[in-house]
């Protein structure tokens, strides 16, 4: 038996022919990136290759002094003999699948994905290939996104009912990539916006690749009433917080989906908005790409990839370090939901 184009080894995704990693999770000479997530994008290695798209937040995470590369999707690079691309992912501002062709045989791994129309970021393409390496972070039939209109004019009114009873609105949600995607929500609103710190430079870096979004301002001493705030989570601990007692939360995530999880949050209010695939779009792209040959990584790959045979796929789990990563909520709770 041939040896696999891509492995894992103990420090990530290693292309053997080509003598580089992708997205590894420790230091290595050679990393080609997906995107700037930090799962995804370790510090440390010596070199990096990521997408023209997406070098500006990338090299916001990892600091002025990594060494980056770019190329443009669509290009391709030879890598020791090994035919690198990238192409469109539709998660972030610059993420990519990175196809990988090596003696006529291609790889593609997806990195994080979704296929939903979002304006800050290019849409994902569809790329032919024998084996494809996919992510599963929502592989349950529960998990289905309403669209992405939908939600938008949902956060809308809320934004507008809360403005009217002279609240804040704090929109809670990671600070690069979700809320660069609910701030391109938000145009012609009520009050004014403003961004926490850690979304301000991310923010900046997609308005620099020439993604506008409405206008909007650092979080002031003294808020005017009824304004919204984007910050990641954690900002409810901060002393930051204080000016806005008088306000309503909303979470914003694909985990809002689920009921128990939806409970948990402190949020008074919860919008389903994932920049991952759902369920019917995870089967769509596995159909579209042709592969002979599919590979489950992140996520609920054990229940995933039993689907996946069940329905005469050849199907693996890709043991990399995320695999059995803890996740929100168990894949028994979520079934007991779907019986409900
Ligand atoms: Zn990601
Ligand atoms: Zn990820």
């Amino acid at each position: 038996m041939k040896a696999p184009l891509l492995k894992v080894d103990d420090r990530g995704l290693w292309c053997e022919a080509g003598g580089f990693y992708i997205d590894p999770w420790k230091s290595v000479s050679r990393a080609i990136i997906t995107h700037a997530h930090s799962d995804h994008a370790k510090p440390g290695s010596s070199q990096y290759l990521c997408t023209t798209r997406g070098k500006g937040v990338l090299q916001c995470r990892l600091g002025a002094s990594a060494k980056i590369e770019s190329l443009p999707f669509g290009e391709s690079l030879s890598i020791g003999g090994v035919k690198v691309s990238f192409h469109p992912a539709g998660h972030i501002l610059g993420s990519a699948q990175v196809r990988v062709e090596y003696k006529g045989e291609v790889w593609v791994v997806t990195g994080d994905y979704k296929r939903e129309p979002d304006r800050t970021c290019d849409p994902f393409e569809i790329v032919k290939c024998h084996t494809l390496i996919t992510e599963s972070t929502f592989g349950m039939p529960i998990f289905r996104w309403p669209t992405a209109h939908e939600v938008a004019e949902d956060i809308k009114n809320w934004w507008i009912q809360n403005t009217q009873q002279n609240l804040h609105s704090i929109l809670l949600g990671y600070s690069l990539g979700k809320s660069q995607r609910l701030l391109s929500y938000l145009e012609s609103g009520p009050s004014p916006i403003y961004l926490h710190p850690s979304v301000i430079p991310l923010t900046k870096a997609y308005e620099k690749e020439g993604i506008d979004f409405p206008k909007y301002a650092p979080i002031p001493k003294n808020p005017l009433p009824g304004s919204l705030v984007i910050a990641p989570p954690a900002f409810l601990q901060s002393t930051d917080f204080h000016p806005f007692a008088n306000s309503t939360l909303a979470y914003a995530s694909g985990w809002m989906a689920v009921k128990n999880l939806r409970k948990r949050q402190p949020a008074d209010r919860s919008f389903i908005v994932s920049d991952h695939c759902d369920w019917p779009s995870l089967l769509l792209t596995i159909k579209e790409c042709g592969a002979e040959q599919i590979l489950v990584t992140h996520g609920y790959t054990a229940t995933f990839v039993k689907y996946l045979r069940s329905i005469g796929y050849s199907a693996d789990e890709l043991h990399t370090a995320y695999l059995g990563e803890t996740h929100p909520i168990s894949s028994e709770t979520v079934k007991l939901e779907i019986n409900l």
